[in-house]
């Protein structure tokens, strides 16, 4: 018998799910209908933000905060190398330009001191992109002090840390994606994330024209609000004003967004308990260093990540015993299309191979 493989990633799918996913198809609208509006409404009151809108994947999602923040051509905005490809993407998909600031040793999370290195050597730069790598959230108070100082906006990827929370200075707790501390954040509902809408992404913010625009830009730059409109025919009447794609979300996928929604505390209590093992067994380990992970934290793990020096051994190892563990990341600004594009090389980031 062929021993059962643990998988990278394996999203939990009960019949709740299924049967809220049936109700909408058999429902007149499959699209465009309540169910989308009813998912951004708890969504944003599951992060503690005013205004959620749900797009067609996380990409999309960091494609659009990107935009409504107005970033085109040329425009430098800072991001960590150590994500996941479509974090500096979305800067360059606008047309700007990523610049990445090293990563802290111990949190593997951008640093903001790197930041103000660069900062000061420079004026031109336009916002800062966080990543809250593997659900421990990025140095925000920090990084919004920056943002503050050098004028610039600030859109969290929180792709991986949906449910957490955290503890600031003044000792007040923020919910990941209440925006507290910045302008936009962006969550994926990718089957190996948190919650799953098969594909799916969505953008939090509490401020009311950025939402108005993240609503047009999902669709086709188009608006039929008569306060909006440069001239008015009547109800039929729409205008395009922006250029645009369609990045819209299905009601049959927020159907099940909204059903998972229900389940993510448990499943993050799982995944801290899980964390916690871990923890105690590779704290102590002599060739293991894992990732930093604060004590009785609310946080939201999406993944463990070791340091190791025999990594290709280990990895090797796992993948033998049927345990499919990833490498996270390769460094953005090693990929061939960063290296060709801006010339990147190896060992601009010390933190990263
Ligand atoms: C998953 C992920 C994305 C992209 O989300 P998709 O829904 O797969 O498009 C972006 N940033 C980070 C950090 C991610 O982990």
């Amino acid at each position: 018998m062929k021993k059962q493989t643990i998988p990278y990633g394996r999203q939990t799918i009960n019949q709740d799910d299924i049967e809220a996913v049936l109700e909408v198809l058999k429902s007149p609208l499959l699209t465009q209908g309540p169910v989308v509006r009813e998912f951004e409404e708890k969504l944003a009151a599951y992060c503690g933000a005013q205004y959620a809108v749900a797009v067609i994947n996380g990409t999309a999602a960091l494609y659009l905060a990107n935009k409504v923040l107005n970033v085109s051509a040329q425009d430098k905005v800072i991001t960590t190398p150590n994500t996941f490809l479509a974090t500096a993407n979305s800067i360059a998909l606008n047309g700007g330009r990523p610049i990445f600031a090293d990563i802290h040793r111990e949190t593997f999370n951008i640093d903001p001191d790197k930041i103000e290195t660069l900062l000061l050597g420079d004026d031109a730069y336009k916002g800062i992109i966080p990543v809250h790598f593997g659900g421990l959230p990025a140095a925000m108070e920090e990084i919004a002090a920056l943002a503050q100082k050098y004028n610039l906006f600030v859109i969290e990827d929180a792709c991986h840390a949906l449910g957490g929370s955290w503890k600031d200075s003044n000792g007040e707790l923020q919910k990941i994606g209440n925006c507290a501390y910045s302008d936009l954040t962006v969550f994926s509902f990718h089957p190996v994330k948190h919650i799953t809408t098969g594909e799916g992404g969505a953008i939090t913010t509490n401020n009311k024209e950025l939402y108005e625009r993240l609503i047009q830009f999902r669709s086709h730059g188009i608006t039929s609000d008569p306060q909006k409109m440069s001239e008015n025919h009547g109800r039929w009447y729409y205008e395009m004003q922006y250029l645009s794609f369609n990045f819209r979300i299905t009601d049959i996928q927020c159907a099940l967004g909204l059903s998972q929604l229900k389940k993510s505390g448990q499943w993050i209590k799982r995944r801290n308990e899980i964390i916690n093992i871990y923890d105690s067994i590779f704290d102590s380990h002599p060739s293991i260093t894992p990732q930093y992970h604060p004590k009785d934290s609310n946080l939201s793990y999406h993944l463990y990540i070791v340091q190791c020096e025999a990594r290709d051994e280990l990895y090797s190892f796992l993948h033998n015993h049927n345990i499919a563990v990833q490498v996270h990341y390769v460094p953005v600004h090693l990929q061939p299309y960063y290296n060709a594009t801006y010339g990147y090389k190896k060992g601009a980031y010390q933190s990263l191979s």
